[in-house]
């Protein structure tokens, strides 16, 4: 659950309210929540060791300035840190630089070697990059597969290479991998490709045979990328995954993939620490463009499972309905759950407010992702369906919403129209903004009401 963490430290944050300094003593309590939940979220050991010594050096030497109490500078010293650990700053850098696109300062063609095991996304990550390099740097791309052990792999980058709008180099099962890879290098030279992306054979775990064939491919490649590819739901599994083919080939840069998934994202810190390479892009959909370079500062947030949730309660509940912002404030005040009559109310509103777009990038990174796809009519056509759905729940359901369980869901479903999956949604989009409430609980919200006299 994505909110694990920042609810931990925002914790300590109150916990160390009215300690005027970081201390050796109140760091270590914060840090030792730190260690857990990354390790929860799946980051090596090693590296969540290294982080947390780095970490603890910058925040003792670290000058509480102004307001902010102890608490708040070290959220902000871990924010900064993590970011820094997975862009692209050296050591001593403090703040995370973004990382330069694909180097492609080679003779044409500049051959990119794709790696990874199968499944991680490789095939659709080539055509995804093979459209960026169209669109944002206007190369000319060809593609070829490598993959002779699944005729389907071939035509699935076939496929995909047409959407792309790129050129694919045929090749067949019967051909030796080295063997098309020179081929298709002749070919690129000959027609004047400016980028040859070469998608390489997966397998579902390591073995020599694969890293053998790979490593002589990047021999007669001699590519002046070679991109890992990992999976961001993989998960410890990431982190030998990421070791074997850093032992087996010069990484140049990683793609982190499937990002739009629920995981927290800790494989990136693992995996920029393993390798050495920089995160160069991470595929945030099944679709030909949904690759986005690799913010860092962003991902951080989402490992800590921030956002500027404040804000966004702030303004859904600025201009609309006093009275049920009032309840909510008083519910929040009094500790009392957030419910689903209340998720209701904050649905309405948003449709009220009609200004969907400027509240999602108020939100964190990986709820923004999902709504920034959207356009702003399924937008709001969306929130129709949840209304929907609660609707179709029973006043007991909405105020206890730990009761629904398979029939109930399977009732709602069918009441509202909707898939089960969909209901399943709702839910966890209901949980997530619980886990917030229960963050803000005497803090943002209070303050803007105090504001607004109310
Ligand atoms: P390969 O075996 O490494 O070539 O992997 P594929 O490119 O065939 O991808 C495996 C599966 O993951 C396919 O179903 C892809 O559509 C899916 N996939 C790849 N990248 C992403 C991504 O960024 N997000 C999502 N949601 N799915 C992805």
């Amino acid at each position: 659950m994505a909110s694990a963490l920042s609810d931990r430290l925002s914790r300590i944050v109150k916990e160390m309210r009215g300690q005027a300094r970081i201390t050796e003593s109140n760091v270590s309590d914060m840090l030792r929540e730190v260690r857990m939940a990354l390790l929860e979220a799946d980051v090596a050991l090693p590296v969540v060791r290294d982080f947390i010594a780095r970490v603890k050096e910058k925040a003792l030497g670290a000058d509480v300035v102004g307001s902010l109490t102890p608490g708040q500078a070290l959220v902000g010293i871990v924010n900064r840190e993590l970011a820094a650990t997975m862009g692209g700053a050296g050591p001593e850098g403090s703040a995370a630089r973004p990382v330069v696109d694909l180097n492609l300062a080679a003779q044409p063609p500049a051959v990119i070697l794709m790696a990874g095991l199968q499944g991680a996304g490789k095939t659709t990550t080539t055509a995804k990059l093979a459209r960026h390099l169209i669109e944002k740097r206007k190369k000319k791309v060809l593609t070829v597969s490598g993959d002779v052990y699944r005729p389907a792999a071939i035509e699935q980058l076939k496929t995909v290479t047409a959407q792309a709008g790129a050129e694919w180099f045929p090749s067949t099962p019967e051909q030796k991998p080295a063997d098309i890879a020179r081929a298709a290098l002749d070919h690129a030279r000959r027609h004047h490709f400016d980028v040859l992306l070469v998608d390489t054979a997966g397998r579902l775990a390591i073995d020599e045979a694969l890293m053998r064939e790979i490593r002589e491919l990047h021999a007669v490649l001699n590519p002046v990328e070679t991109l890992f590819v990992v999976d961001a739901m993989q998960g410890q599994d990431a982190i030998n995954t990421a070791k074997a083919f850093k032992e087996a080939l010069p990484l140049t840069g990683i793609v982190l993939t499937k990002l739009d998934g629920d995981s927290r994202g800790g494989a990136a810190l693992s995996v920029r620490a393993i390798t050495g390479a920089p995160i160069k892009f991470a595929g945030v959909s099944e679709k030909i463009d949904g690759l986005e370079v690799f913010d860092a500062e962003r991902h951080a947030q989402r490992v800590l499972g921030m956002g500027d949730i404040v804000a966004l309660v702030e303004q859904v509940t600025a201009g609309v309905d006093m009275a049920s912002a009032q309840k909510l404030a008083a519910k929040v005040k009094s500790g009392e759950g957030f419910d689903l009559n209340d998720f209701l109310d904050q649905l309405r509103q948003m449709k009220q407010m009609g200004g969907l777009s400027n509240l999602l990038d108020k939100l964190p990174a990986q709820m923004a992702a999902k709504a920034g796809e959207a356009d702003l009519s399924r937008a709001e056509k969306d929130i129709r369906r949840k209304e929907g759905i609660i609707c179709s729940m029973t006043l007991a359901e909405r105020r206890k919403p730990e009761i629904i369980k398979a029939t109930r869901k399977r009732r709602i479903a069918a009441g509202a129209g909707v898939h089960v999956q969909e209901v399943n949604r709702l839910l966890k989009e209901f949980e997530q903004m619980q886990g917030m409430m229960k963050k803000m609980k005497g803090g943002g919200l209070m303050k803007m009401m105090k504001r607004m006299g109310g």
